[in-house]
């Protein structure tokens, strides 16, 4: 499986809700999960595989050297409070951080691989990559977020580092 890159129209688009979770989602999934593990990634949506359903699947625990895969399928923010700047990345703009302010605590509704309906309380760095995750369904980049002037400093960066 193939992460997509900045530029790619599919990063842009926004993604529609997954009617089945079958077998065939769970392999997708499965392929997902080795893609963001191999390129040691905390996160990955399905627009970044070109896939434009929404789910996305995280984990935040391989640092601690212990993985648990987090699936979300058709996930939802039901509330949010507080405020968070923390240093992000994306696997598809590869090489740029840059602190994103976001909610610190958000309440969600997701449904998991066994269509059992997740309703949580999220916060700190999980609250955070959910966000991240979920902006990549609506075709929203952690660079979008950022003031005008650090997003005309990213586009230098970009051209500068990946010119063809
Ligand atoms: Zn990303």
């Amino acid at each position: 499986m193939e992460i997509l890159i900045f530029g790619h129209p599919a990063l842009r688009e926004r993604a529609k809700p997954v009617e089945n979770i079958n077998g065939k989602l769970k392999e997708t999934i499965d392929k997902m999960a080795e893609t963001m593990y191999k390129a040691k990634g905390i996160g990955l949506a399905a627009n970044q595989v070109g896939i434009l359903k929404r789910f996305f699947i995280m984990d935040v625990s391989q640092r601690e050297g212990k993985n648990k895969l987090e699936v979300y399928i058709n996930p939802e923010i039901v509330s949010a409070e507080g405020e968070m700047l923390y240093e992000e990345g994306c696997l598809s703009i590869p090489g740029y951080f840059a602190p994103v302010k976001r909610y610190a605590k958000i309440y969600v509704k997701a449904y998991d691989i066994n269509e059992t309906l997740i309703e949580k309380e999220l916060e700190g760095i999980s609250a955070i990559v959910f966000q991240h995750e979920y902006d990549h369904l609506d075709g929203i980049l952690f660079i979008d977020r950022l003031s005008h002037i650090k997003r005309q400093l990213f586009k230098k960066w970009w051209r500068k580092h990946y010119k063809k």
